[in-house]
């Protein structure tokens, strides 16, 4: 029989919007050792803006920006979103693809008016072979294009972290619990990131199987792991968490294989939640 007080763990957790999918979840939560996030839309709002466009010699900006809008208008990936608005407000106008794939962790490959748009990051472009001029530093995430197999210019965008975790952050910490980061966003901007929060590790450019190998390394170094992201390149590792938790904002394949759910998606909730858990674990005791 599932004891009384899971029961009402269960209930505080609802006042607060958090969905405990189980007693077991609870109880669970209350053993983990280390908190690893993902970047995108856990640790940040997920709300890109475009910063800067640099085109090619023999290209303009916007018209690099209608490109890449075109190819990313039907990604629902923030970065994508961002694109497309940016060239919206601009007035320009978008061409239907004919072809189009999208690489989950790298970007898309599209075909429209006789040319082949490749947009997306580095890995993208080394998968195709793209040759590349010499890299800049940059802060942001810095969309790639290339025409037809040749470089055509970059979009940098950037997003925003969460007003409430930088302290949601320090509470984890004044638990005890280590905290970490696996993004497949650039190492550049994880490390920015990971070190304006002061989480004591950091894992960029990380495919969805990374993050699960990345997941095995920190259980082995720090013991069980409560991991928490939104995406659908999040699903494997929430699963094989001793604890998924998914940001109600999130893409429906996160929420499904998670044990517990963010529903307002403030990060706050998060330590609201381990708060819940070690005290209905002292009450079943
Ligand atoms: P995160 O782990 O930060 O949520 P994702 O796995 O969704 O990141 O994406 C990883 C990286 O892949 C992004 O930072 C971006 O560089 C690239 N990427 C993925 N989808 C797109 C897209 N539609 N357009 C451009 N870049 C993309
Ligand atoms: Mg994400």
């Amino acid at each position: 029989s599932v004891p009384l007080a899971f029961f009402s763990g269960i209930g505080a957790g609802s006042k607060k919007g958090i969905l405990f999918k189980s007693g077991a979840s609870l109880e669970a939560l209350h053993d983990i050792k280390c908190v690893a996030m993902d970047k995108t839309g856990t640790l940040t709002l997920g709300n890109f803006v475009v910063q800067d466009i640099t085109a090619e010699t023999g290209m303009d900006a916007d018209t690099l920006l209608s490109i890449t809008a075109s190819a990313e208008a039907h990604s629902t990936h923030p970065i994508a979103v961002s694109i497309v608005t940016a060239a919206k407000e601009k007035g320009l106008s978008l061409v239907a693809p004919t072809a189009l794939e999208e690489k989950a962790g790298m970007g898309i490959v599209a075909t429209f008016e006789g040319k082949t748009v490749l947009c997306g990051n580095e890995k993208l472009m080394a998968d195709q072979a793209i040759t590349m001029p010499t890299q800049q530093t940059a802060i942001g995430s810095v969309v790639y294009v290339a025409v037809n197999g040749a470089y055509a210019g970059s979009i940098r965008v950037a997003d925003t972290i969460k007003p409430e975790a930088t302290a949601t952050i320090s509470a984890l910490k004044n638990r005890g619990l280590t905290t970490a980061m696996m993004t497949g966003d650039n190492l550049q901007t994880a490390e920015l990131t990971a070190q304006t929060l002061g989480l004591d590790d950091v894992r960029g450019n990380l495919l969805p199987t990374d993050k699960v190998d990345g997941l095995l390394e920190l259980r082995e170094k720090h013991g069980a792991i409560l991991y928490i992201g939104d995406g659908i390149n999040d699903a494997p590792v929430l699963a094989g968490a001793d604890v998924g938790g998914a940001m109600g904002s999130g893409a429906d394949a996160a929420i499904e294989v998670a044990d517990v759910v963010f529903m307002t998606s403030d990060l706050s909730t998060v330590d609201n939640a381990i708060d819940i858990a070690n005290k209905t674990h002292t009450i079943v005791r």
